[in-house]
């Protein structure tokens, strides 16, 4: 047979559908009635049996301006052009630089450095080995333990399912990393369930870490991760006061706190970081997704000064950190991010987070008393419907949902177990978000 023309591939059903694993997939099941998209724009896909179906999900929390901004296709194909690959080691070229400026003015104060990854995942692991190597380069090499949180998700390195806590993730890897301990997660349904915005239960969960610390002594432990809002594992919210006294305890004992913000970056709770939304400053936050609008592979950990000037302080000739990737700073990455933080910026696409979110928050909250939904999470533009397991099938009903609504309503969603997890594009507008909650709540009471 004659070979298909590149964009014929990309828009209609492959032909075979073996070779290819997929990540995170029951393959069997999907390649015997696959989900398959062809194109986006805006707030919709469309599917390679030609379904315009709504955005739900940006994706897979990464496309905060859309599908498809011109600036940013152009930006790409600009850059492909002039500068395809630039060394990444001892070697270099601008827009890293320019990136990096414009990113350290949108951080908290303290935050003015960036080292780049491709994937949330490396930016995790980055993270946690520059807590590790900060200590050490300050005579405190001592403090080796990483502090994570049960139902965390932190990527699939073996840092970052270390310090995870979704069982899945880390129960076929062997032994992970030693010396690893994890506060206990903050989801609690039966104190907090139907709670708008932030439960208000469960700060004192943060006291947890002077057990561990009580237990370890503080000169052990390096870091604290968590997830400011936690994603994978069904949108769970920090109670009220949670990160406030958590960031206490850390810098009581000298313990670096990380946020890993790769779902929260970049305007999904109404402020770049869900650090300037809660007002707690963490040493550093890892991030991707948002950060080029899922145009291009990237990520970043935002660093803090004084970790920065730890490390600042060898031979001059001397590498400070030994650690970085080939794709670091990538050029097309770099154009992708720039031209995203043009249009988050012109559209004031942060803001507009804020000010839906009242609307979001009313609109999820009314599907309360569909059939099986045992609670409901907002915050910003990132919802949670949780509906109630089956008893002999766990997930089932979840991915039942998200299943018909693709194939049924056109809509986009992400079921992870038994939870429905939303958090759309932000440039949606009342009519989408309608749209969304119609749709859902229509495909939740069609599902027994
Ligand atoms: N950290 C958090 C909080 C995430 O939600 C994710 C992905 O969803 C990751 C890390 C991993 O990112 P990636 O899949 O880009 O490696």
């Amino acid at each position: 047979a004659a070979p298909r023309d590149p964009a014929t591939l990309a828009t209609s059903a492959p032909e075979r559908t073996d070779a290819y694993w997929m990540p995170f997939t029951a393959n069997r099941q999907f390649k015997a009635e696959p989900r398959l998209l062809a194109s986006a724009e805006g707030m919709y896909y469309r599917s390679v049996d030609g379904r315009e179906i709504l955005d739900g999900t940006a994706g897979l929390w990464c496309c905060n301006a859309g599908h498809a901004r011109p600036q940013i296709v152009a930006a790409i194909q600009r850059q492909a052009a002039t500068l395809d690959f630039a060394p990444s080691f001892q070697m270099g070229h601008p827009l890293p630089f320019v990136l990096a400026e414009r990113l350290a003015a949108l951080a908290p104060a303290p935050l003015q450095h960036v080292f780049y990854t491709n994937s949330g995942s490396e930016s995790v692991d980055t993270a946690l080995k520059i807590a590790l190597a900060y200590h050490r380069v300050r005579g405190e090499g001592q403090r080796t333990r990483l502090i994570g949180r049960e139902k965390g998700y932190h990527g699939v390195g073996f840092g970052g399912i270390s310090v995870g806590g979704l069982a899945n993730n880390r129960k076929f890897f062997g032994a992970l990393l030693p010396g690893v301990d994890h506060l206990p997660h903050t989801l609690d349904l039966r104190r907090n369930a139907f709670s708008r915005g932030l439960p208000k239960h469960g700060a004192e969960l943060a006291d947890e870490l002077e057990r561990l610390v009580a237990l370890h002594d503080a000169s052990t432990i390096a870091a604290v991760i968590v997830e400011p809002i936690a994603g994978s594992a069904g949108v769970i919210l920090p109670p009220e006061g949670y990160l406030q006294r958590l960031r206490e305890i850390c810098t009581k004992h000298g313990i670096l706190l990380i946020f890993d913000e790769v779902i929260t970056g970049f305007g999904r709770v109404g402020d770049c970081f869900a650090a300037q939304r809660f007002g707690v400053v963490p040493d550093m936050i890892t991030t991707a997704k948002g950060l080029s609008n899922g145009a291009a592979p990237m990520g970043a950990v935002f660093v803090s000064q004084a970790i920065h000037e730890a490390f600042m302080n060898g031979p001059e000739g001397a590498i400070e950190l030994f650690h970085g990737y080939t794709y670091s700073g990538h050029p097309l990455a770099c154009a992708a991010a720039l031209a995203t933080l043009d249009v988050y910026a012109e559209e004031n696409l942060f803001a507009a987070a804020h000010e839906l979110g009242d609307y979001w928050e009313e609109r999820i909250h009314a599907l309360q008393g569909l059939p099986n939904v045992i609670d409901i999470r907002n915050y910003g533009l990132v919802g949670a419907v949780e509906l109630a397991a089956r008893p002999d099938a766990p997930g089932s009903r979840g991915y039942e949902v998200f299943k018909r609504a693709f194939h049924e309503q056109n809509l986009m969603v992400r079921c992870t177990g038994d939870t429905i997890a939303l958090s759309p594009p932000l440039i949606l507008n009342r009519e989408h978000i309608d749209r969304i909650f119609d749709r859902l709540g229509a495909t939740i009471r069609a599902t027994a």
